[in-house]
């Protein structure tokens, strides 16, 4: 054990995702033909990153940017876990590791998952995973054939249709609504339900920072149930909760045995680069995923699954010490935007986004993102960049120090002003 005030390292963030896509092989003067599957992955249209791209290429091009957009912490992985990391690759856990995860750390998460839920969870439940990604393409392998209808909820994580996608399923988006803070209405998923085989949901959401009440999942699980439907509950944000609690709808009744949670220590632990996640779920179905995994990612590197299992045993002060600058800026931003209204809060209850609603100023959110951007140098995503519920709203990241973060939701605040005086003029 080591003390838990230790120092995060602060950094700036010199960022990564990749650019343009490599071009398809020419052999012989003959174009190769790249499948169907991963040539529609992205399913046309635009990708949302508009904003983003450009703030990118100003920062490239030495343009300071104050930058709100992508889910990272502005701290690094911790030294301790580092040390860990270290240590066990010093001491030789570099080969192949156990493919379903290593023992020890299945049975940290099977306890960590045990105790937060109060469900009964062993080994035999748990797969680590390379990430939560990983965790979401290989649960929706798991549970959908090709041409099944797997359900999504709008606004959505950016990755989540492609997701569906590369395993030939037919994604069905079913929006949220703004009126309703983003809380999913059973009813709206039960017009679409017939006939689906799984749904996907994410609370503590990203990006609105909603998080679902008990009534919200009791409907959403009374849906599943009816429909005979599995759910995959994405939780990888479990540990940000600002208000109200995170409930894992595999707790529910009835629940446990077609449900499937996503989990990572992206988020909980700061590390997004170590790619180390997990699924829980019934037996049988990891036993599957077991398999597939022997077939395609061939597990997770052992010392990285010894620094998790490190990390986890630290317990919740380690957890909450991660989570503690997000639970901060938020109550800044509370502050900020009690001061005026032009711009809506809406109701920011866990992970590390604030989703605003600036539907006042008469802009859409990519209007309003791209404006802010060229005036004030301040990018923030769309809230189109996450379907269509979002419309007229932009998600900011809480992803940079105190001060610059009040500052520039001050600045964005009074922009908004300024352009809803223009519109009323
Ligand atoms: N789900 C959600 C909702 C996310 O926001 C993210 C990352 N931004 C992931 C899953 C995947 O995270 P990772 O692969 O790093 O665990």
């Amino acid at each position: 054990m080591y003390p838990i005030g230790f120092a995060l390292s602060q950094l700036t963030l010199t960022n990564q995702i990749a650019s343009a896509p490599l071009p398809f092989n020419t052999l012989g003067g003959l174009t190769m033909k790249a499948s169907q599957r991963i040539t529609t992955l992205l399913g046309g249209g635009s990708d949302g990153w508009g904003v983003f791209n450009r703030a990118r290429q100003m920062i490239a091009d030495g343009i300071p940017v104050t930058e709100l957009t992508i889910g990272e912490h502005d701290i690094r992985t911790a030294a301790p876990i580092l040390q860990d990391m270290h240590r066990a690759a010093m001491e030789g856990h570099t080969g192949y590791a156990a493919v379903p995860g290593t023992a020890h750390l299945r049975d940290i998460i099977a306890e960590r998952v045990q105790t937060r839920t109060g469900v009964p969870t062993t080994r035999a439940n748990v797969m680590v995973t390379p990430g939560g990604q990983s965790a979401l393409f290989s649960a929706h392998n798991a549970v959908c054939d090709p041409d099944d209808t797997a359900l999504y909820l709008d606004p959505y994580y950016a990755t989540y249709p492609g997701t569906l996608r590369s395993v030939s399923a037919t994604p069905l988006c079913i929006q949220t609504r703004a009126e309703d803070a983003f809380q999913p209405r059973a009813a709206d998923i039960a017009a679409q339900a017939k006939g689906a085989t799984s749904l996907l949901i994410n609370s503590p959401n990203n990006p609105t920072g909603v998080v679902y009440s008990r009534a919200t999942l009791e409907g959403i699980a009374q849906v599943c149930i009816d429909n005979d439907i599995w759910l995959i509950s994405d939780e990888v944000y479990d540990t940000q909760i600002w208000e109200g609690e995170h409930i894992s709808p595999r707790a529910l009744p009835g629940m446990i045995d077609r449900t499937l949670v996503v989990g990572s220590m992206s988020k909980s632990h700061a590390m997004t680069g170590s790619r180390c996640g997990w699924i829980v779920g019934p037996e049988d179905v990891i036993e599957h995923l077991i398999n597939l995994a022997t077939h395609t990612t061939y597990g997770v590197p052992g010392f990285i699954q010894d620094a998790a299992a490190f990390a986890i045993t630290q317990g919740e002060a380690l957890e909450e010490e991660i989570a503690a600058p997000f639970r901060r800026r938020r109550a800044i931003a509370k502050n900020v935007l009690a001061k005026q209204n032009t711009v809506a809060l809406v109701p920011a209850q866990g992970a590390m986004y604030l989703m605003l609603d600036i539907r006042s100023t008469g802009l859409s959110g990519e209007d309003f993102a791209n404006a802010l951007l060229d005036a004030h140098h301040i990018a923030v995503m769309p809230g189109e960049s996450f379907g269509q519920a979002a419309a007229g709203h932009v998600r900011v990241a809480m992803t940079i120090a105190d001060s610059a973060f009040e500052q520039a939701l001050k600045t964005l605040c009074q922009f908004a002003d300024t352009l809803t005086q223009t519109e009323t003029t």
